[in-house]
């Protein structure tokens, strides 16, 4: 074959691959109920789309600095003091991305050599694994127990470590279990982390997506973190900005210095009007978007208890984020044939936890931030499903 091994032996992704073929048999003119990629359904707020039109009508269309416009990283520095507590300096400490996604792969391509080994979360989102392989580092799994409330634990996370481990990928909030890390839980990481000299990159996608009762710690702001952290974050959930394709990083300067290097010569820049979109993000949250968060919760509440109520599944209420991670495993059928079938019958598109992961196996995944038109008809058809399985 006169392709990459590395691409070869890489998977599609499950969550855009199912988005995907329920986008094609929509666009067959056939129903489906799409509850597979954590897309919410609500359009990005206007005053951000606003001000990105504006951009481009006054000719703002030209490629930018590689690292990003010096008005967006600084409204990402303001962002930064403000949600995070974290001085970050603008000129130095930030880079500008095409979503976490492309954070993730500069990321990895700055800190791993070929055989170096990444310890990743079990459950973790899709897309860790192969963007490893990707750049010839080695994945090594540590689970995420469903009876530790899905927290790596002190004993699990040190016994992975080897003389080759470079890195550690984590997510918080969790995609997909929705725990949202306290400080211990990210201390264990740290005290890892340094005793090893290893780099952490956390997505932390999720950030504002956080649900009563609960708060999102960056790992970045423990002490002794800041050299070590690669912090992916980007608008794609927060605002309904999955379509524009933008993030940044936040990571010390001699990091930073060399993910500039990769942008300069992998994208050039990021869009450069949707950068002044980003920014306008960056500010004080407006009404539009503080009442999509309340929505958000109002459905992930709904859609946990929902599903709940059906006999054969359960789901803890997640902590933050947009999905309920529902245990199936009395149901006595794996989670790829879950939801296949469902998607078969009942023209609902989920993504089935082994996608996640060994641990993910006896789950399936389930974003809840769609209209309440769709939900209704969605957990309907589940839950009919499920009666006629047993
Ligand atoms: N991150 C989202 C998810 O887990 C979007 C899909 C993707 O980018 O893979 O569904």
């Amino acid at each position: 074959m006169i392709l990459s091994k590395r691409v070869l032996n890489s998977s599609f992704s499950a969550t855009v691959g199912i988005a995907d073929k329920a986008q094609f048999i929509r666009e067959q003119g056939k129903a489906v109920y799409d509850f597979s990629a954590g897309r919410a359904f609500e359009p990005t707020p206007s005053y951000i789309a606003q001000a990105t039109m504006d951009a481009i009508t006054a000719g703002d269309t030209h490629q930018t600095m590689a690292k990003g416009k010096t008005f967006y990283r600084n409204a990402i520095a303001d962002k930064l003091i403000r949600d995070n507590g974290i001085e970050a300096n603008p000129e130095t400490e930030i880079v500008a991305t095409m979503g976490c996604k492309q954070g993730l792969t500069i990321g990895l391509i700055a800190s791993i050599n070929p055989g170096d080994e990444v310890i990743v979360e079990d459950p973790c989102f899709v897309s860790y694994k192969q963007t490893i392989q990707y750049v010839g580092g080695k994945v090594v799994e540590v689970p995420l127990r469903a009876e530790n409330n899905f927290r790596w634990t002190k004993k699990d996370l040190s016994k992975a470590i080897t003389a080759k481990t470079k890195a550690i990928i984590m997510c918080s909030p969790h995609n997909p279990t929705g725990v949202v890390h306290t400080r211990d839980d990210l201390q264990i990481v740290a005290d890892i982390a340094i005793k090893n000299n290893l780099i952490v990159l956390t997505d932390e996608v999720y950030e504002r997506v956080v649900w009563k009762g609960h708060h999102h710690t960056n790992l970045a702001s423990l002490p002794g973190m800041k050299e070590r952290t690669i912090t992916l974050m980007s608008f794609t959930k927060s605002f309904s900005m999955g379509g524009w394709r933008i993030g940044f990083i936040y990571a010390c300067e001699t990091i930073a210095k060399e993910l500039e290097k990769l942008q300069q010569h992998l994208i050039t820049s990021v869009n450069s009007f949707v950068q002044i979109g980003a920014a306008i993000a960056c500010g004080e949250p407006q009404k539009e978007v503080l009442d999509y968060w309340l929505e958000w919760e109002k459905k992930v509440n709904y859609c946990t208890e929902y599903l709940n109520d059906i006999p054969g599944l359960s789901c803890h209420t997640p902590e933050g984020g947009f999905y309920a991670w529902t245990n199936i495993s009395e149901l006595q059928i794996d989670s790829l044939s879950f939801t296949e079938q469902l998607l078969d019958q009942e023209s609902v598109a989920i993504v089935h936890g082994s996608s996640f992961g060994k641990y993910g196996e006896n789950y399936v995944r389930f974003t809840c931030v769609k209209s309440w038109e769709e939900l209704e008809e969605g957990l309907n058809r589940i839950k009919k499903f499920i009666n006629n399985l047993s």
